[in-house]
């Protein structure tokens, strides 16, 4: 289980805490997705957050570095 409180910062701004960087970083969602989710996803523009149970939920998610937070 990762440090949240450290993570939550980095998400609010969008930016990877890895490469520190905006330009991979995009959004995951949650829920049961649309075919417009879908489709999104395979693009790489959104990453599907699926149905998770836990207490933190990433809210963004970095491409290059593969993290989620
Ligand atoms: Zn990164």
């Amino acid at each position: 289980m990762p440090d949240t409180s450290f993570y939550e910062p980095f998400a609010a701004k969008k930016t990877c805490p890895v490469c520190l960087s905006r330009k991979n970083v995009i959004p995951v969602l949650y829920g049961f997705p649309s075919p417009k989710m879908f489709r999104d996803a395979d693009a790489g523009k959104i990453a599907l957050g699926g149905c998770v149970i836990g207490d933190y939920h990433p809210t963004r998610y970095c491409k290059k570095d593969h993290l989620e937070f």
